[in-house]
């Protein structure tokens, strides 16, 4: 069986991975280059929190992120569990109530045990919640890897940009065609909207994290994810918006000030790269999976791309080559 997929974010590239697996004939077309600054998935954090996030989203984010953490364990090189840990100022102290009602599988950690995880951050924080099965990546590094584990599969990449604007019907002679195009699908699926996300990284040698670490606060609330070498990620903001270019001095300034909050060390950290993008939502901000004739639309990551790509390419291969429908994701016409 043919299988065309558009875009090589982490969902195309999931998706191809799942439908060579099963022995389909798979080519990518992208727009950009297979991996590159121009899509969405180039700047995520790599959190793999399916506890953490169930703080605001819904339990279907967990059920597919704890599938879709077996997959990234067995395929990317640096996976790391070592879990998330969340902490507040002293005046912060309520949001982390909050948080632990809100969320599930953490344990409260007090003075030696922030101590113990976390040696650089226990002068300033002295009590947070650990989420002990949580696991990290480095995004570039997995989809590199996963782009050159599909290359020597037989997947082959194509540049080329598709126009679908309505009146230019796009034709394949593919049994199927897998559409992952991020925001680059809002044409067709017209209920996508963007989130806008900026995210910076540092360079740092003056402090060391073993895991994500999150900060609470009521307006600013900011994660940081030691990357290798002294490089940590700081992120992200949330703004409703399409905007894929242009980093405010506000955002930026929000981000910098909330990781010298978390360590004053950060206040001598190098900027590396500061870098922006939207996230390809629906309303409901939960991935879909979307059939038009022998398209299926795989799609609305939201900020769950990593955590949800792979089990939603389960899915969709199962429906495309089993026939299985599933009803957690799928909300429209199946015919
Ligand atoms: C700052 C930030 C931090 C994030 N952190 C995390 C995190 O820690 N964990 C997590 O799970 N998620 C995170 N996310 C979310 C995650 O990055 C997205 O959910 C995910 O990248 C969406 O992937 P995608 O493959 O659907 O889209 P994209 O990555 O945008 O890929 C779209 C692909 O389609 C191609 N394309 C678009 N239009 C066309 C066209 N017309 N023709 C041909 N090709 C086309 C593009 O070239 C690209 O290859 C974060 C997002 C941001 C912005």
């Amino acid at each position: 069986m043919k299988v065309e997929i558009i875009g090589s974010g982490v969902s195309g590239l999931c998706c191809a991975h799942a439908f060579a697996e099963r022995g389909c004939e798979v080519s990518i077309i992208a727009a950009s280059d297979a991996l590159d600054s121009t899509c969405c998935s180039w700047w995520a954090g790599g959190m793999l929190a399916p506890g953490c996030e169930g703080e605001s989203a819904e339990p279907l984010i967990a059920t597919l992120g704890v599938e879709s953490m077996a997959f990234w364990q067995a395929i990317a090189p640096d996976y790391t569990t070592a879990g998330t840990l969340v902490v507040a100022t002293s005046r912060d102290q309520p949001l982390i109530n909050n948080f632990a009602r809100n969320t599930e599988g953490w344990q409260r950690v007090e003075g030696k045990q922030v101590h113990q995880l976390e040696p650089d951050l226990a002068e300033r924080f002295n009590c947070g919640l650990f989420f002990t099965d949580e696991a990290h990546l480095d995004p570039r590094q997995a989809l590199a890897h996963l782009i050159n584990t599909l290359k020597k599969s037989g997947v082959s990449f194509e540049q080329r940009q598709i126009d679908d604007a309505p009146g230019n019907d796009y034709h394949s002679a593919a049994d199927w065609i897998i559409d992952c195009r991020g925001l680059g699908a809002q044409q067709t699926l017209t209920d996508l909207r963007g989130v806008k996300g900026e995210m910076l990284h540092i360079h740092s040698d003056e402090i060391a994290l073993k895991r994500p670490v999150r900060l609470l606060h009521p307006r600013i609330p900011l994660y940081i994810v030691p990357r290798a070498k002294g490089v940590f990620m700081i992120g992200a903001t949330m703004i409703e918006s399409t905007e894929r270019t242009r980093a405010s001095v506000r955002s930026v300034l929000e981000l910098l000030s909330a990781a010298y909050a978390l360590h004053p060390a950060f206040g001598e950290a190098t900027i590396i790269e500061i870098g922006v993008e939207a996230r390809p939502a629906f309303t409901d901000n939960l991935p879909r999976l979307r059939r038009r004739g022998k398209t299926l639309s795989v799609n609305g990551m939201y900020r769950h791309g990593f955590l949800a790509a792979p089990a939603m390419a389960r899915r969709c291969v199962e429906f495309a080559l089993d026939g299985i429908i599933p009803p957690e994701v799928m909300d429209e016409n199946t015919a």
